[in-house]
């Protein structure tokens, strides 16, 4: 170590050994600084790091060596052989090459520690190398010990600098490295140099080609700082140029440099969104990959939407526009290609979900009324015909109101499944809402597709629609209007499909029907009447007519049945066989009934002698909860004695909800209200209804006694009723008993009393024929 102080203090210049150090530490820096930019770059740009640092560290290493000759001051003058000089730089460079390689090919603190020592090696042939130049009158003779410590100065300082560059973090990292590294450098060269002694000779052997020291100094001096100077600015351009070239990489757009019309350069995006390589674009024309003007696009204040044809032959859909920027010190162009496929996804599915169901993803109405108009110009066109199906789940609400509606969506789901399924291509199956779904069957020969189609619906909805055995299970029906024939307009068309389709599901369900001119003229004055039905009572267009019923056993009238009649101001008195039925549907059937169970109780109040009153009600009455109390409080309210009520239900009312009517019943039962069984014989005639409920008395429907003369069967129907009734002590009445014949047929059968023309037609009432009790009640 003295020694070492020794020779630096007494052999060199010292001076000169601070240019040394100073040209050693500038080489240091530049090499961690290469170190830095060859660890920031990815493989294939590494090795070029690498190879400068390489450079850097060997030249650097090289001209401090020499500087450090140039500073050993000795009596006897040296010169420079130029192979073995030149071979040492070699030697430097590749030794470092060698070093920095190993230690980034693994890149961890081994393989650095192990890039330090082969650094030393390297320096140390560098050195050995470079003395061999050295031309002289003396013999250079070296110590083994100091050269041996002179390489163990140089790993020990060489790995440490390696070291410390991979762990320690930036300014740090390259202050420390560079320290360390250049003390790996002094301390080898001076130890090595402590060892060295010059013995004057005078047949030293000399190369032919030597350089005088002075020229030498000169030489590296220059060609270290040129080397060093360079690379911190190849580093500096090198960062400023790649962070702008990474800030085009990052942006989302795809670049396309232009210069006099060429693409020049591009940036990663658009070889991403193009599939092209930069091979393939640099260099050619935008209008290669563009569908674009130019100039168009020059003058653009916003972007143009256009294609690129990307490499795999695909047309992506991209907006362009155009800027002018100075690049490379040119002006130049720069088209911003935008990628426009996930915007137009987005939009895509934005517009799916506008036009189509979320649930069944089948069109929605507005998609349906949509290519209903597509589909009736392209037939106005060519003359072709459309048809229009309209279709009705049969219980769907119930199942939604009884399993939930999880199940309920499970079904349609099912449904949108069948139907999906039989349609043909070029079909529309929609779903307008709820249960309500429609089909668009447009061009083909009609009715025949149209009545193929319904068929296949019918058919598969039988086969998956277990309606027998599985309660979720729905059946359909269907309405059907073509067009031309039944309507000019998607609005005409579809209300007539829907026409048809009340048809159908009146026809019992599982039906399909086409739309008629009959048809129309019914709905029409139906939904005319369902109108004025609405306003009949405020009108005071509603009366009641009251038909005798007459008591065999005591010979006499013994009550009376009230039979509702409207008075239309345009259409005259219709018929409750007409109205009824459209009362029931469009609900004011509730309205209706109360009302009749009112003006039925008030009126018989003003009847002279107590005669029953019989009203009837329909099944629809049932299913309003409060019945009972309506009718308890409409005989409080009248007054009139509970017995003298008699209610007439047919068996409908005993089909739905059973329980809970046979409770009503039995409750107005309680109430000393009269039941009677209208219609007997026609509808389910079950023995079990009658068993359920003790009714007051059994109505024989009007059709089996106007068959009674001429129909041997007829008879025997009105003889087993008759003869039930008895068995149940339930006295029978025959209604529609038009001539003496029939009277006596079912009087001879045993029926206790009897209705119809022959006894009294339905008329304004007994008020009217005993004007007396009229007054009197008035
Ligand atoms: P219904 O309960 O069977 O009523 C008896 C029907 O037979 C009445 O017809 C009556 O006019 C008719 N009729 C009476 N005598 C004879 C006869 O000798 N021969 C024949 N062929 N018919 C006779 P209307 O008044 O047209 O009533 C028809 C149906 O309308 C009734 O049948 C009943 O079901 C219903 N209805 C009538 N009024 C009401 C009411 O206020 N509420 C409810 N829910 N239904 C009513
Ligand atoms: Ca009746
Ligand atoms: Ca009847």
């Amino acid at each position: 170590m003295f020694s070492v102080i020794a020779c630096i203090r007494d052999d060199h210049d010292i001076r000169l050994i601070f240019v040394a150090a100073f040209t050693c530490l500038m080489g240091s820096l530049a090499t961690m600084l290469l170190f830095a930019r060859a660890q920031e770059c990815r493989s294939h740009q590494r090795r070029y790091w690498i190879t400068a640092a390489a450079f850097a560290s060997g030249v650097g290493i090289w001209a401090t060596h020499f500087i450090a000759m140039l500073a050993y001051q000795d009596s006897i003058p040296i010169t420079y052989a130029v192979s073995p000089t030149l071979l040492s730089m070699v030697f430097a460079i590749l030794g470092s090459w060698l070093a920095i390689s190993v230690a980034f090919e693994w890149d961890n603190s081994i393989s650095f520690a192990c890039g330090g020592v082969l650094m030393a090696f390297g320096i140390g042939a560098m050195h050995f190398t470079g003395m061999q130049a050295i031309e002289t009158s003396a013999k250079l003779s070296y110590s083994l010990p100091r050269i041996v410590a002179s390489v163990a100065v140089g790993i020990s300082f060489a790995s440490l600098a390696f070291v410390a560059f991979r762990r320690l973090h930036r300014v740090r990292r390259i202050v420390v490295g560079a320290l360390l590294l250049l003390l790996a450098i002094c301390s080898l060269h001076f130890t090595a140099m402590s060892g060295v002694a010059l013995t004057l000779e005078t047949d030293v052997p000399s190369e032919a080609l030597a350089i005088d020291r002075s020229i030498l100094a000169s030489i590296v001096l220059a060609a270290a700082t040129a080397l060093i100077l360079s690379s911190l600015g190849a580093i500096f351009i090198d960062r400023h140029l790649t962070d702008l070239r990474g800030f085009a990489n990052a942006s989302l757009e795809g670049l396309l440099v232009l210069r006099d019309g060429r693409i020049i350069d591009a940036n990663e995006r658009f070889f991403t969104i193009s599939g092209w390589s930069a091979q393939q674009v640099v260099g050619a024309v935008p209008e290669a990959f563009l569908t674009l003007d130019l100039e168009a696009c020059t003058e653009a204040a916003i972007p143009l939407e256009t294609t690129l044809s990307g490499r795999d032959g695909k047309a992506i859909p991209v907006e362009t526009v155009i800027r002018s920027i100075t690049y490379r010190g040119h002006e130049c162009s720069v088209l911003v290609v935008r990628d426009l496929t996930e915007r137009r996804r987005a939009q895509q599915m934005i517009e799916h979900l506008a036009h189509h169901d979320i649930l069944t993803d089948l069109p929605n109405r507005s998609l349906f009324d949509q290519r209903m108009r597509q589909a009736l110009q392209m037939a106005n066109r060519k003359h072709g015909e459309v048809a229009v199906f309209c279709l009705d789940l049969d219980r769907f609400k119930a199942i939604n109101d009884v399993f939930g509606h999880a199940e309920g969506d499970r079904l349609l789901c099912r449904v949108a499944g069948i139907l999906q399924r039989v349609a043909e291509e070029g079909d529309t199956v929609a779903r307008l809402g709820g249960d309500e779904f429609a089909i668009i069957q447009p061009m083909r020969q009609q009715p025949e597709a149209a009545t193929r189609l319904a068929e296949r619906i019918l058919v598969e909805f039988a086969a998956e629609m277990d309606t027998a055995r599985d309660p979720t299970a729905v059946g359909v029906s269907l309405g059907i209007a073509i067009f031309p024939r039944d309507g000019a307009n998607a609005e005409q068309l579809y209300a007539n499909a829907d026409t048809a389709l009340y048809r159908a599901k009146r026809a019992g369900r599982g039906h399909a029907c086409f739309f008629d001119a009959e048809m129309d003229k019914a709905a029409r004055m139906r939904r005319q009447l369902e109108n004025d039905l609405r306003q009949a009572i405020l009108r005071k267009q509603l009366y009641l007519d009251y038909q005798p019923i007459y008591d065999v056993g005591s010979d006499s009238v013994s009550g009376y049945e009230a039979l509702l009649r409207w008075r239309h101001p345009d259409r005259g008195i219709i018929e409750p066989e007409t109205f009824i039925p459209i009362a029931e549907e469009s609900g004011s059937i509730a309205a209706i009934g109360e009302w009749v169970l009112e003006q039925a109780c008030q009126e018989a109040m003003r009847w002279r002698q107590p005669a029953s009153v019989a009203v009837n009600l329909s099944p629809l009455q049932f299913m309003i909860p409060t019945l009972y109390d309506q009718i308890e409080r409409i005989l409080r309210k009248t007054g009139l004695d509970p017995r003298r009520l008699e209610l007439e239900i047919t068996e409908a009312a005993l089909m739905r909800e059973r329980t809970a009517v046979l409770a009503t019943l039995q409750r107005l039962h309680r109430l000393g209200v009269r039941v009677v069984m209208d219609d007997f014989g026609t509808g389910f005639s079950s023995l079990s209804n009658l068993r359920a409920f003790p009714f007051d008395k059994i109505k024989v429907d009007r059709s089996f006694t106007g068959a009674l003369e001429h129909d041997p069967a007829a008879r025997s129907i009105v003889r087993a009723i008759i003869g039930l009734g008895h068995s149940l002590n339930m006295p029978v009445v025959t209604e529609g008993v038009e001539t003496e014949i029939q009277r006596r047929i079912v009087i001879e059968e045993g029926c206790a009393q009897l209705q119809g023309i022959f006894f009294g037609k339905p008329d304004i009432g007994p008020s009217q024929q005993f004007p007396d009790m009229d007054r009197a009640a008035g």
